[in-house]
């Protein structure tokens, strides 16, 4: 098994409802194991004029490859009503790849560490509580991003989601 960690964002048609169905859905992955997830956290949209996120950081074990385990993460997007318009646009649910095991990963649809996990507040933070000794391919700490990411007012609203189903 592969330890990879996911962020998750919403900020439409009712975001904790949203984020709970799917961390349903990533618990029942196949050749995948739930592992937990950080608190819930407000915080403020990047990009255009849109309502506040709801952010949490969720940890998988998974057998499924890289690409395989982005299908099945675009497809519990779609099924909760993911439309596409515009980027950084408001969206029901929002689901990124952010570390796969110690892997990099640079392919067209795919590229790991996150390319803008670096300076995300809402996932770096998240991601410190859940897994504080998280390490970049690179070897890079979370503590020296931590000091530099941006500043989305970011607070906990809700304690860690558990499967319900
Ligand atoms: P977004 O609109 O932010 O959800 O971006 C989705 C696009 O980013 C998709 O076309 C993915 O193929 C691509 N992508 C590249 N790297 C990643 C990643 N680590 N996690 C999720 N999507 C990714």
């Amino acid at each position: 098994m592969i330890r990879c960690y996911l962020g998750l964002g919403s900020n439409l048609a009712a975001p904790q409802q949203q984020l709970q169905a799917a961390v349903n859905a990533l618990s029942r992955l196949p050749q995948s194991r739930w592992c937990g997830s950080s608190s819930q956290y407000g915080s403020r949209a990047v990009g255009p004029e849109q309502p506040d996120y709801l952010n949490l950081v969720a940890a998988l074990d998974t057998r499924l490859s890289p690409l395989v385990l982005l299908d099945a993460l675009q497809t519990i997007e779609q099924e909760q009503g993911r439309e596409r318009k515009e980027r950084w646009g408001p969206r029901t649910l929002d689901i990124d790849l952010l570390l796969y095991g110690n892997q990099s990963i640079d392919l067209p649809r795919l590229k790991v560490p996150h390319p803008e996990m670096h300076w995300r507040d809402f996932v770096l933070v998240p991601l410190q509580e859940l897994a504080p000794d998280s390490q970049l391919p690179t070897g890079e700490s979370l503590a020296p991003l931590l000091a530099t990411c941006v500043d989305t007012h970011l607070t906990r609203v809700g304690p860690p989601l558990t499967p319900t189903d």
